[in-house]
């Protein structure tokens, strides 16, 4: 392997030093990474075999216009999503236009003014907050009369049954369970916890929506949460299940009659999924869900083999490298604002797109500190391809995702750490 670490070191710009500490780190891990293997496996197959049992056919390829209907490319999407999923039906669009739409979709689709939403995880992602009206904007749920109430995960992360089922009560319509941390320092939900969770929550309530927001986990485990009790699964294409190849989208799986209600929210009461034009777009959406188990398997290499490399220098990760996995987002402390910057710096440079630019700390709406973004995507703010993003300010938490191969998340490590030893930050 003489020829590769030359190349690496000769057009990376990698000191030796950094390159045989990070390959030593590679070696071991690589049990993890045959476990991961298998759960790919398990997980391409699942997908092939949905796209066997549906007929695929390139006939599916062909745009439409307009209305959109009579769609059967969309429509046998639709049918291999909800067979991957193991739902009633699914909504897939290229008119979801991110996560939160998607979430908004299910969330207005779903809830009448009088109802109430609960979060039994704590508070949800920042872009929820602005759509539920925890935090204040025009147009939130909040504006049309549904209230929310929060329960959060106690001191050891572990569910507050107790205030769980004190909080759900007569008007308590929905529960929303985020299972990728986001960006809290918290463990993700693995869907064996999801299941705990949603069976306590039908044993106080039978009838309430549990709906699991499911950015950044599709994938990860060979189980979904849609088969653990979920009636409502979302996230987004330019995520995992999107594999690197859908350019917009986002999906809504799960029971027919919460589907449907979101479709109707998503395009008119009325209309629901009949119509919606897909322009020649189906097949990178059918492509990129055949593509993400191996997507998804480069990019949790990549997390692990980083949190590997700094677990072993001595700061905090989250997870560890031996830790079960529950999405692609890697959270590593950091404790600087110059090693968060220096490693940001690093994973842009190792980036395909837009690797001679220098990401700089910036005021982003919404936060109350500058942050950093690593990002050099072919899809713009494509998080399944390896990225960074970190709040300026303690205690510099940074996290890193993606990686549409496992070779190139590993020289976007690689290049991150490099860029702190060149800056003086690291000893090795
Ligand atoms: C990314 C993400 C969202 C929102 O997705 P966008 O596509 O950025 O709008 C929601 N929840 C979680 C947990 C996420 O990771």
């Amino acid at each position: 392997m003489q020829d590769l670490e030359n190349f690496i070191i000769n057009n990376f710009g990698i000191d030796k030093k950094v390159l045989d500490f990070c390959l030593e780190k590679e070696e071991l891990v690589k049990e993890k990474f045959a476990e991961i293997d298998r759960i790919t496996e398990y997980n391409q197959l699942k997908v092939l075999n949905a796209m066997q049992k549906n007929k695929l056919s390139d006939v599916h390829f062909a745009a439409t216009t307009g209305y959109g209907y009579n769609d059967l490319g969309r429509d046998t999407l639709e049918k291999i999503y909800a067979d991957v999923f193991h739902t009633e039906d699914a909504l897939v669009r290229p008119q979801i236009i991110s996560g939160t739409h998607a979430l908004t979709v299910a969330l207005a689709g779903n809830l009448r003014p009088g109802d109430e939403i609960l979060s039994p995880v704590g508070v949800p992602y920042d872009t929820l907050q602005g759509v539920i009206g925890i935090r204040k904007e025009k147009g939130s749920l909040s504006e049309y009369g549904i209230t929310y109430r929060q329960v959060d995960l106690k001191e050891d992360y572990s569910f507050d049954y107790e205030g769980i089922e004190k909080a759900i009560n007569k008007k308590t319509k929905l529960v929303t369970i985020q299972r990728s941390k986001g960006y809290e320092w918290r463990p993700s939900l693995t869907v064996e916890q999801i299941k705990e969770l949603i069976s306590f929550i039908k044993s106080i309530k039978k009838d309430v929506i549990c709906m699991v927001d499911n950015c950044y986990g599709e994938f990860v485990q060979t189980i979904e949460p849609t088969d653990v009790g979920a009636d409502l699964a979302v996230g987004s294409l330019i995520k995992n299940p999107g594999g690197g190849l859908a350019a917009i989208g986002g999906y809504i799986v799960g029971k027919e009659e919460f589907v449907e209600n979101a479709s109707y929210r998503l395009t008119s009461p009325g209309l629901g999924k009949e119509v919606g034009a897909t322009l020649g777009i189906t097949t990178s959406l059918i492509q990129g869900l055949f593509m993400a188990p191996q997507v998804v398997n480069g990019s949790l290499k990549g997390a692990i083999f980083a949190s590997k490399i700094f677990e072993d220098l001595g700061y905090n990760v989250m997870p560890l490298s031996k830790e079960q996995r529950a999405d692609i987002v890697q959270c590593i402390q950091l404790d600087t604002a110059k090693n968060v910057i220096a490693f940001c710096q690093g994973i842009q440079k190792g980036a395909p797109v837009d690797s001679y630019v220098t990401p700089e700390p910036w005021d982003v709406p919404g936060y109350d500190c500058q942050v950093i973004m690593a990002a050099g995507a072919f899809v713009q703010g494509s998080s399944i391809e390896l990225s960074a993003d970190a709040p300026i300010k303690p205690p510099y938490n940074v996290f890193m995702q993606g990686g549409l191969s496992w070779h190139h998340a590993k020289i976007g490590v690689i290049t991150g750490l490099q860029t702190m030893y060149e800056k003086g930050l690291l000893k090795l």
